[in-house]
């Protein structure tokens, strides 16, 4: 079967967040379980790119309106990601460093998509199935099946993948005529709210729909940033399947970019040297818990409210702690963040920033993993942090409440909390430190989640077999 991915991120050619990781990691379980998996994305001026060769494989015009822009799909000359990669050029549009917050985001996802769909109409064997992940890659299914050029398409499957429903890609009608020619009565499918909006035309318009944990399918139906209905609607052709993580790239025994390897017969030499490692480099004392936080600093993380937790934390004098952050996002947060670092020397620090190795290095080194969010699709930091022996201290929460149990439970390893406050927030701190307190049941328990098994293989299967569930209708 010959299945094509296609999104705006894919590691580690861009990478913004968890959906990076997933459409990077996928594909190769896919292939590997015998199916033929490639992954399409836009060409951006990045690291990754002017480091690697590449081929053009199709080059054609694209009309945005009036506007003409030359554009290309190329086709990456290494087989080093375990799929082949394309990626499509359209100078005007793509060739900038960032993947997303252009004012023209609209018109540079639209171009993508349009290129990569009149590239389809000129490859040879045709995908068998095309697999769509979040908004800006939304549009496809409608013009698969409405648009006059592209209807030898119009009977080739398409998925959607929901990694996150709070960014929806919506513009308004006056860009309609951006679009390929279509009959005008199917328009209501682009709709909602009286807006084109992407995410909702791919929920109309996909033939299946997929969200990256089961718990977060539930919770749309009564929080999808206006979509609810839409998504209760279109329940029938919905499924909650649970991302898993590249256990190639995440493997503490292996990570080149941790100071010590470990597994989990080495677990306390390892993460200790990692911890030493870090503490030296952070200016924190390696004698006390660890507690850290990794991830984008906006509202559905509950960043608005990190400073408070830690300012308690910190200034509570019966609490002996050390806080990192690596994270960037909402500026005032970052100022608030920061601003923390003079009060509390030597037990608290900040990267304000994106480093993937650090990021490594802190799920190597942590003790405790914070996810405060009010919002997780899936969460993948949390499945990081078990298999580098850290334990995850998250709000029951989507993805999160479908893979970490609180240790007062039955096989329970994590600690969790069901609101997102800074009073449930510290007091879940509080009973981490306490763990911590008692070395002989926090040893048992950190070696023990090493070995939770959250690996594509037997998640990749899933997806094959809904893929199989609509080749096998055609
Ligand atoms: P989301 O996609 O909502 O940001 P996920 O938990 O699904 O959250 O994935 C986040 C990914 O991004 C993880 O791989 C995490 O390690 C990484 N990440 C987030 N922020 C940073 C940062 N500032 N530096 C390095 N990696 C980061």
């Amino acid at each position: 079967m010959k299945i094509i991915h296609i999104s705006a991120e894919c590691y580690p050619v861009a990478k913004v967040g968890g959906l990076a990781d997933v459409v990077g990691s996928l594909p190769k379980y896919q292939n590997k379980l015998g199916f033929e998996t490639a992954v399409v994305m836009p060409y951006y001026e990045n690291k990754f790119n002017q480091n690697n060769t590449y081929t053009i494989v199709h080059t054609t015009r694209i009309e945005m309106g009036d506007t003409q822009y030359e554009a290309s799909v190329l086709a990456l000359q290494s087989s080093k990601l375990g799929y082949p990669l394309y990626t499509v050029k359209i100078p005007g549009l793509l060739d900038r460093e960032d993947v997303y917050s252009y004012p023209d985001d609209t018109e540079r996802f639209l171009a993508f998509q349009k290129t990569t769909l009149d590239w389809f109409l000129h490859l040879e064997t045709k995908p068998e199935l095309v697999h769509c992940h979040d908004h800006h890659t939304g549009l496809i299914p409608f013009m698969m099946s409405k648009a006059h050029k592209y209807e030898s398409l119009s009977d080739t499957p398409s998925v959607l993948t929901i990694h996150n429903a709070q960014y929806q890609g919506q513009f308004s009608f006056e860009k309609l005529h951006y679009f390929p020619e279509y009959d005008l009565s199917h328009s209501g499918l682009l709709e909602w709210a009286e807006q084109i909006n992407p995410l909702a035309a791919a929920i109309k318009c996909a033939w299946k729909i997929t969200t990256v944990s089961p718990s977060y399918l539930i919770e749309l139906r009564a929080a999808a940033n206006g979509l609810e209905w839409l998504l209760d609607n279109e329940k029938g052709k919905s499924s909650g399947i649970l991302n898993g993580i590249d256990t190639e790239v995440w493997d503490p025994e292996t990570d080149p970019m941790i100071s010590k390897n470990f597994h989990s017969n080495t677990i306390d030499s390892g993460k200790r040297n990692n911890k030493l490692f870090l503490c030296d480099q952070f200016e924190l004392d390696p004698k006390k818990p660890l507690f850290v936080f990794i991830g984008r600093l906006v509202g559905e993380k509950g960043a608005e409210l990190l400073p408070e937790i830690f300012e308690t934390l910190l200034k509570d004098s019966e609490l002996d702690l050390n806080i990192l952050i690596l994270g960037s996002g909402d500026s005032e947060v970052e100022k608030q963040l920061d601003t923390l670092k003079a009060r509390f020397k030597g037990n608290y620090n900040t990267y304000i920033g994106y480093d993937e190795k650090l990021s490594h290095l802190m799920y190597a080194g942590a003790d405790f993993l914070l996810m405060p969010s009010r919002v997780e699709p899936c969460g993948l930091n949390q499945m990081y942090a078990l298999r580098y022996g850290t334990l995850p201290i998250v709000r029951s929460i989507g993805g999160l409440k479908d893979t970490v149990i609180d240790i007062d439970s039955k096989g329970g390893f994590g600690i969790c909390h069901e609101h997102t406050t800074v009073a449930e927030a510290t007091h879940a701190v509080k009973r981490a430190c306490g763990l911590y307190q008692d070395q002989t049941r926090f040893k048992k328990i950190r070696k023990q989640i090493m070995q939770i098994d959250h690996s594509w293989d037997s998640a990749a299967t899933n997806y094959i077999e809904l893929y199989q569930s609509l080749t096998h209708q055609n």
